[in-house]
């Protein structure tokens, strides 16, 4: 069953254009860009062993997708003995629903998150938002988007597009909303301070924590999260009622395989050794624990997952969400995340989003933001074939996309031209006859007429050659030259 996934309505060019335009955007997102890949080749390179891990861990992964129904019942069945409540959700509006009903049922008027990109692709802040119940991203890079109203640009770090400049000036508005002492300066630490602050109280207040999952572990029914700023330890033990919502293909099948793979984001995204919080939840408060949520929901989601398994497709519920095929993207690089249109930016993006909603929402990904350079592929630490992947999928578009009868005549008709060298010769002829009518017009913008005209928006027509190369062969040839 195909997901849903949100996405930018704005056409291709228009997000194009409005992200080449954004020097700063592009500046931003370049640097760290670079920077991460710049450690993370530093860290692999001083620790050779980490390849013998990493190889281990694609291996166990690949496994654990091939054993994900069984896995999955395992994991819902230790939930439960330890007295969790587990949902399986069939779609994005289903992950919804039981979480709303969830915040029903306990009255809950606010909500604190960790970052989780799947709550992302379930719009689960704007639901809450049309119940009436306030949602705060606690996540720096979350709580920096959230005030701007902006969507992540990449899925480890969503506010990279933004420097601290703009970050400062975004606290100053706030500060100014809520009449409070505005962030000293634009200093990194200064910045932080104001956002903890800020944070702290609304920790001490909500009724509900929502976070996502990095792992989980199905011989103990564990949910694993990974985090720089240990906001997840705060979601997790303050509020009474914890709702995990994790994609489905998060499992992993024993402690063992989450030794192998646990550093991996870290490692690969931002080159470090291990994130700097790692917090595990295996059960609510039992009595006697002095801290700990007393209800504890998993919502597991599907949302177009398990419809990949058995395809050519299925390496793709490997992705650990590290970032690092952002990172080396050149595409990335220039146009940032939300040129994507895409809560998936980046090539795992390309591939994931048609894949997961059978093409319903920006088939156009993998021909338009993919320049084949397989960067992706070497960075990726999970093997997942993402160039491979991108080409397939193109053919995939095409069959389905550009089938009609006028691209068939088209075609056929530019064949029988170009495959006869009179056809070629003739073709040419008319060429030049448009070349006079048109004048020496480059731009190609508005000439073309129909369908192909999206195709003349961003392209130049070359001049034809006053003479080719046969034609003047033959007039060599006559004046015997
Ligand atoms: S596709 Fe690979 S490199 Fe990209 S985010 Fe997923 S695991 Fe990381």
């Amino acid at each position: 069953m195909a997901g849903q996934l949100p996405f930018d309505e704005r056409p291709w060019p228009e997000r194009r254009d409005a992200a080449l335009q954004n020097q700063t955007m592009r500046h931003t997102i370049g640097f760290v860009t670079r920077r991460f890949t710049l450690v993370k080749q530093e860290v692999y390179r001083a620790n050779p062993d980490i390849e013998a891990s990493r190889t281990v861990a694609v291996g166990q992964k690949r496994k654990a997708i091939h054993d994900l129904p069984e896995l999955l019942e395992r994991f819902r069945t230790q939930v439960e003995e330890h007295g969790g409540h587990t949902y399986l959700a069939a779609r994005a509006e289903d992950a919804v629903d039981i979480a709303l009903n969830i915040a029903r049922t306990n009255q809950v008027k606010s909500v604190i998150k960790s970052k989780s990109m799947v709550t992302e692709e379930i719009e689960l802040n704007q639901a809450f938002g049309k119940e009436g119940i306030a949602v705060r991203e606690t996540d720096l890079g979350e709580y920096i988007i959230q005030l701007a109203h902006e969507k992540p640009s990449h899925i480890l770090a969503p506010a990279v597009h933004r420097n601290r400049h703009q970050v400062a000036d975004l606290f100053q508005e706030d500060a100014a909303q809520k009449k409070i002492a505005p962030p000293h300066s634009d200093d990194i630490e200064d910045l932080t301070r104001y956002a903890r602050e800020r944070l702290r109280q609304e920790f001490l207040q909500a009724d509900m924590g929502v976070t996502g999952g990095n792992f989980l572990v199905a011989e103990t029914g564990t949910l694993v999260l990974i985090t720089n700023e240990g906001n997840a330890d705060m979601v997790t033990s303050l509020p009474p009622v914890l709702v995990s919502i994790v994609g489905v293909e998060k499992m992993v099948e024993n402690w063992t395989s989450l030794q192998e793979i646990i550093q991996q984001p870290a490692m690969s995204g931002i080159g470090r050794h291990l994130s700097s919080y790692t917090t595990m939840i295996h059960a609510p408060k039992s009595s006697g624990s002095a801290e700990g949520p007393e209800q504890w929901h998993v919502i597991l989601v599907d949302n177009g997952r398990m419809a990949l398994r058995g395809t050519k497709f299925e390496d793709v519920l490997s992705c650990i969400r590290c970032g690092a095929c952002l990172n080396v993207c050149p595409v990335f690089r220039e146009v940032g995340g939300h040129a994507y249109g895409s809560v998936y930016p980046g090539p795992i993006g390309i591939v994931e989003t048609p894949l997961l909603t059978d093409f319903q929402i920006l088939p156009e990904l993998p021909s338009k933001l993919c320049t084949l350079c397989h960067a992706c592929q070497e960075a990726c630490p999970m093997d997942i074939s993402l160039p491979q992947h991108i080409v397939s999928l193109r053919h995939i578009v095409i069959k389905r996309h550009l089938n009609s009868g006028m691209v068939g005549w088209t075609l056929k008709t530019w064949a029988r031209f170009w495959g006869t060298a009179s056809g070629y010769r003739r073709s040419i002829s008319l060429a030049r006859v448009m070349q006079r009518f048109y004048g020496k017009r480059r731009n190609a913008s508005g000439l073309i007429p129909g369908m192909f005209a999206g195709w003349g928006q961003t392209r130049e027509i070359p001049q034809v050659a006053p003479q080719t190369f046969h034609e003047w062969w033959q007039d060599r040839n006559q004046k015997g030259e």
